[in-house]
């Protein structure tokens, strides 16, 4: 057994060059505190629900990760900043897509002689509204029936120029909703977002039957809950 949490240098939040680096080790709390751009928001609201503050001070980004939960917290916006992790063993260093990284339930790519060193988010939507919306059986300390992160960049013109659209514990692991942004770029959001999430565009979701919910629940929450995101981004630009 190898105790990390003494790294300091695996700790912090830094710009990188084109990059957001969040050390693997940062803690919750931290990063609720961290001077962030908005497009963190729904990263920061994701933090916040992190079990309680005990757990929120102690519990880390990588923690987040590497135990691949399908209701991992803080998957979903990640996957929305479109994040990559950067993986350190005594051979060297890798770097991969979140994305790629967590691919079932409990399983990532991580070799067994790497730690995860930190998280990198590209810079480039840093003013884009973002929001992340939990939706479980009570209020707090609650694992979610479904969460969803939307990062959405509107133009000058009303229209949106990148959304980008995450969806939790409704399979094995957190998904982008690739078709659903596809349809939403260039779409004219002056009058809102009524009739553009349609039920094909959650396809690629494959929700279980579980103590919590049923899937054709989970389903039915993670539209709404998409709905409600888009329309908080939309609103908010
Ligand atoms: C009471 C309670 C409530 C919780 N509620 C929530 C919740 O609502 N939402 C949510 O998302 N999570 C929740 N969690 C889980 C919590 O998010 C994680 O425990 C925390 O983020 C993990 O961080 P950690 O540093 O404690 O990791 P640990 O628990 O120490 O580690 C988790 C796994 O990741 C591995 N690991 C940790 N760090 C690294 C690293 N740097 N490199 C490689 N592998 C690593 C460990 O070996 C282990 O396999 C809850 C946990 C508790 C105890």
């Amino acid at each position: 057994m190898v105790d990390v949490s003494a790294l300091r240098e695996l700790r912090g939040v830094a710009v990188e060059g084109d990059f957001f680096r969040i050390g693997g080790l940062t803690t919750w709390s931290e990063v609720i505190r961290a001077p962030l751009p908005r497009c963190f928001d729904a990263l920061k609201s994701a933090a916040r629900e992190v079990g309680s503050v005990q757990i929120q001070n102690r519990g880390t980004v990588a923690g987040n990760l590497c135990n691949a939960s399908p209701a991992a917290d803080g998957v979903p916006p990640l996957l929305a900043l479109d994040a990559e992790v950067e993986l350190v063993s005594n051979a060297g260093s890798r770097r991969m897509k979140l994305e790629n990284f967590i691919v079932g339930n409990r399983k990532t790519e991580r070799r067994a002689d790497e730690i995860l060193a930190a998280v990198l988010m590209p810079r480039g939507l840093g003013g884009a509204a973002s929001v992340f919306l939990k939706l479980g059986a009570r209020r707090y300390l609650v694992i979610s029936i479904a969460m969803v992160a939307a990062v959405v960049a509107v133009d000058g013109g009303g229209r949106i120029s990148e959304a980008r659209i995450a969806v939790g514990s409704c399979s094995a692991a957190a998904r982008r909703l690739r078709n659903l942004e596809s349809a939403l770029a260039g779409a004219d959001v002056r009058s809102g977002i009524d009739g553009l999430v349609k039920p094909e565009h959650l396809s690629s979701l494959s929700p279980i039957n579980d103590v919590r919910a049923t899937a054709e629940y989970r389903m039915d929450a993670a539209r709404t809950l998409v709905e409600r995101a888009l329309k908080a981004c939309v609103g908010a630009t």
